[in-house]
């Protein structure tokens, strides 16, 4: 396994395209904007080597029998994916944003069960491609990034029908070494912090739309992939000298748009062609297990009610039962988000090739909740702090020699609270509900791992309807005598 040193060694050597408000970005891993984002990665790297979360953040590989980062691991057991919701509620406390390296981890394992049936069915090698590829990034300690949202142009159109067939990626050529392909991927957590990026196909497919049915995975500074970073909400606050204003100055997350400008993929690095009747099917496995990997949210609600706690004792309110209340009612949203990624981890099962895939229905359940409890969350938050999280003036104003004393004056609270402990534990809260964290807290919450409507309809598809009617129909009569 890698330390968070060598990890952050290994990002130096990779020659990524990378570019971020219209200019390449030559040192990535020291920029002052991503850095944050490569320090959340390397937590999955530290934490995996202290004593005190090595249990959860560790793991015995089922190829080697030797110990890998969990985030490197197939599920071989519930124990495994109990662990893995764990894992990510701790993270998520950890650095309170998203640390990334989840969307790798969701799709080896979505991948380990795919490429099986593939092969159940067509007699291809794709598993063992895959098991090869899977052994290389657990030797090497690997971050990978799950790359699945395609740009998708007017969604009203399947992938052959849009104006511009890059719209979606596909494969635009095919030689004996291997596949070219194009297109994109948008919104890709994490993926300048990767070494490779695993390609999944999006939607569902058709067979007119096969040559979008693709998976395959490329070292992330393969020829012909450009990363052009997001913008997140007050991201240039990291470009200040202060550290309060940023709120969370050690870490936080990054988007990009991936662009695949004629990637060539040699076979072996292939784990799916053409075969586009699995394509949903690896949709679904992926989104499911993300589903699950929002247990981080719970981890980051956790620190923004501990914010929320410290911001009402500073405020001198802490006492009032209607903060208490409040709090109350925060904590029980966030465990209740806690029971949904327990409860699919824990009714797990095994697929044909081995794998321990999470209940699909409670995961569904859970990220549908996840769409909806952080932002009642972070509206108690923004309750109890108050309007002086917007209004107050910068960490430049307080240390002004001919302002500072009004601001230390005016904006005093409880009695012994610092005023600048006062602005830091403000601008968390203003960092999580509003700045640039929120990308993860909230929208991402929203729409990451598919937006609520993907979830609903696979609610509606997985709920027995029939079971439920009949036990209503037994014991009111309604049912058939043979059925009661
Ligand atoms: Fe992991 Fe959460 Fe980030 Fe997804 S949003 S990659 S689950 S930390
Ligand atoms: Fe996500």
């Amino acid at each position: 396994m890698m330390t968070a040193q060598q990890y952050e060694e290994s990002l130096k050597k990779l020659k990524l395209v990378v570019y971020m408000f219209g200019k390449r970005v030559e040192n990535v891993v020291d920029d002052p904007i991503l850095r944050p984002s490569m320090n959340a990665v390397a937590a999955t790297y530290d934490l995996a080597m202290r004593p005190e979360s090595a249990e959860l953040l560790t793991a015995v590989s089922h190829l080697s029998g030797k110990k890998i980062n969990r985030f490197c691991h197939i599920h071989q057991n519930r124990e495994d994916l109990v662990k893995k919701s764990k894992m990510g509620r701790m993270l998520g406390g950890h650095t309170a944003c998203c640390f990334q390296r989840c969307v790798g981890l969701d799709a080896l394992n979505a991948l380990s069960i795919v490429t099986y049936d593939i092969d159940a069915k067509y007699g291809t090698n794709y598993n063992e491609r895959f098991i090869k590829f899977l052994a290389h990034v657990q030797e090497n300690d690997l971050t990978c990034d799950g790359a699945m949202t395609d740009p998708k142009g007017n969604r009203g159109l399947a992938p052959r029908d849009q104006a511009d067939p890059d719209l979606y990626l596909h494969v635009v050529e095919e030689g004996p070494n291997g596949i070219v392909v194009t297109g994109a991927k948008a919104h890709q957590t994490g993926a300048v912090n990767s070494h490779e990026i695993i390609v999944m196909p999006t939607v569902a497919m058709r067979e007119e739309d096969k040559e979008y049915a693709v998976s395959f995975a490329v070292p992330s500074d393969t020829q012909g992939i450009t990363y052009i970073i997001g913008r997140q909400s007050c991201d240039t606050r990291k470009l200040e000298a202060g550290r309060v204003d940023v709120g969370n100055a050690m870490f936080g997350g990054h988007e990009a748009l991936v662009v695949f400008d004629r990637v060539f993929v040699p076979w072996e690095r292939v784990f799916m062609h053409r075969e586009y009747e699995f394509a949903g099917a690896l949709v679904e496995k992926f989104a499911s297990y993300h589903r699950q990997s929002y247990a981080c949210k719970v981890g980051v609600g956790d620190v923004l009610i501990g914010a929320t706690q410290t911001v009402a004792e500073y405020n001198g309110a802490a006492r009032a039962s209607h903060i208490k209340d409040k709090i109350i009612e925060m904590n029980q949203l966030n465990e209740t988000l806690y029971c949904g990624c327990i409860a699919c981890a824990s009714e797990g099962r095994p697929e044909p090739s081995g794998t321990y895939m999470v209940d699909t229905l409670l995961a569904n359940v859970h990220k549908q909740n996840v769409t909806r409890f952080p932002y009642e969350i972070a509206r108690l938050a923004q309750d109890i702090a108050g309007g002086l999280m917007v209004t107050l003036p910068s960490e430049a104003d307080l240390l002004s020699p001919e302002i500072g004393n009004w601001i230390e004056k005016y904006y005093q609270g409880a009695e012994g609270v610092a005023v600048k402990d006062r602005m830091r534990i403000l601008r968390l809260i203003e960092n999580l509900t509003l700045g640039s964290a929120a990308v993860g807290y909230l929208t991402e919450s929203m729409h990451g791992a598919g937006s609520p409507q993907a979830q609903r309809i696979m609610i509606s598809r997985l709920v027995d309807m029939k079971a439920k009617q009949r036990k209503a129909k037994r014991l009111c009569g309604i049912a058939a005598e043979s059925e009661r």
